[in-house]
Formats: C-alpha cells, sequence, structure tokens
C-alpha cells in the first residue's frame, strides 16, 4: 500500500510543511479517508478509535477554512471533558504553528468565568469548549456564533452520554445554518443517528476499524 500524503490533499503549503516540521509523513488511515471530504466542504461523520488521528483530521478542515485576517469566530469545536478540549486546542495550535496570529481560546467549566469573558473581548477565531461552558456565554450574549463556518463535535456518543443533547441543540441554533459539521465518535447509538440526521446535511459516513 503507497502512503497518502497531505501533499496530495488541498491544504496550503504552509500546512503541509507544517505537517512535515511536527513529524507527521503521511495521513493516518482515518486522515486519507475524510480529509478530502472535509476539504471539499462536506458534512463528514467520522468513526475512529482512540489515537487514529481525528483530531488533525477536523483541524486541518477548520484551518483550511480560516480567514486570519478577519478576526471573527470562525470555528467551534465541543468537547465532552475540559481535558480533551485542552488537548484539542494544543493540537490546533501545533497545526496552526506556520500562520501568525491565530488565536484559539478554550472555554470550558470548571474555571472561573471572568477571565474567559475577558479573553473572548480580545477576540480569537477558534473555540474549543464543553458544551454546558459554552451555553453560558451564549446566555449571557457573551459569545457571538453567527460567523462560525466550521462546527465540530468531537466525542459526540460521550457528550449525549453525558446528558448534553438539548445544550447541544441550544448551541447549534446560535450557530449559521449555512456551514460546515463534522462528527466524530467512536460508537454509533441510534441517538448518534438522530442527531447527525437534525444538525449536518447530507454527511459523508466513514468508518476505520484499525490504526
Ligand atoms: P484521536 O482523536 O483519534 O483519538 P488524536 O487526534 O489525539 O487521536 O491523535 C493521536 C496522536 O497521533 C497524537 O499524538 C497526534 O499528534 C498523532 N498524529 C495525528 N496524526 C498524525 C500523523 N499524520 N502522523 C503522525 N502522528 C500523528
Ligand atoms: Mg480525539
Amino acid at each position: 500500500m503507497t502512503d497518502s500524503l497531505f501533499s496530495q490533499t488541498k491544504l496550503s503549503k504552509v500546512l503541509v510543511d507544517n505537517l512535515q516540521e511536527i513529524g507527521y509523513q503521511s495521513m493516518t488511515p482515518i486522515q486519507a479517508q475524510t480529509l478530502p471530504h472535509i476539504l471539499d466542504g462536506k458534512d463528514v461523520i467520522g468513526q475512529g478509535k482512540t489515537g487514529s488521528g481525528k483530531t488533525a483530521a477536523f483541524g486541518l478542515g477548520i484551518l483550511h477554512n480560516l480567514r486570519v485576517k478577519r478576526f471573527r469566530i470562525q470555528a467551534l469545536v465541543l468537547c465532552p471533558t475540559r481535558e480533551l478540549a485542552d488537548q484539542v486546542a494544543k493540537e490546533i495550535r501545533k497545526l496552526a504553528r506556520a500562520i501568525h496570529n491565530i488565536k484559539v481560546l478554550t472555554l470550558c467549566g470548571g474555571t472561573p468565568l471572568g477571565p474567559q469573558i475577558g479573553s473572548l473581548e480580545h477576540g480569537a477565531h477558534i473555540i474549543v469548549g464543553t458544551p454546558g461552558r459554552i451555553e453560558d456565554h451564549l446566555g449571557r450574549e457573551r459569545l457571538d456564533l453567527s460567523e462560525v463556518n466550521t462546527i465540530v463535535l468531537d466525542e459526540a456518543d460521550r457528550m449525549l452520554e453525558m446528558g448534553f443533547q438539548a445544550t447541544l441543540d441550544f448551541i447549534l441554533s446560535k450557530c449559521p445554518t449555512q456551514r460546515q459539521t463534522l462528527l466524530f465518535s467512536a460508537t454509533f447509538p441510534d441517538q448518534i443517528a438522530q442527531l447527525t440526521k437534525n444538525i449536518m446535511s447530507s454527511p459523508t459516513s466513514i468508518k476505520v476499524e484499525s490504526t
């Protein structure tokens, strides 16, 4: 089998060169199967086990859609826990290293609201957070998602298990309907199938068994 190279995708040279520098030589199977659809702007459902490289798949999609000079929130990543949100933000910053001035802000529970409100006032391109805290900021009108073009639900099955269905519905209702929605999940219970029907448009489903 031949390697799938990031350079064979629509990714910009800046992003591809940086991937080389951080030691990502070829795409993992889930990246090879989802990234072309993601870069085409399609809604994508990705299923693959832990450690398969899902973060870079959606992270590169976000960076591909981003207009750095437009200093508005353009992407929102929802994660089940603060730890996962921190990991995702770290990975996105690594992927974005070669592009100057990209601001990634994490908004999670368990930390005081005040400093987060201050950070929001300073602005960001990408928000990574947990549903409860994002809902909280939206309710206080501290967060404007009207220019979001990419939404990611990471570990969607876990977010539903934690009872975030209504919260996700509320957050999604504050985002433009014209957008790209990416959903990643380890398992596909009926509730996920229902969710994807409600929030995605003609999604491409990709399931990768092995890594
Ligand atoms: P998942 O979300 O699928 O559980 P992650 O996105 O956290 O997996 O990735 C797992 C690890 O693999 C991370 O340490 C990440 O830096 C690394 N990784 C991702 N893509 C590549 C790649 N193409 N080449 C090398 N390492 C990669
Ligand atoms: Mg992950």
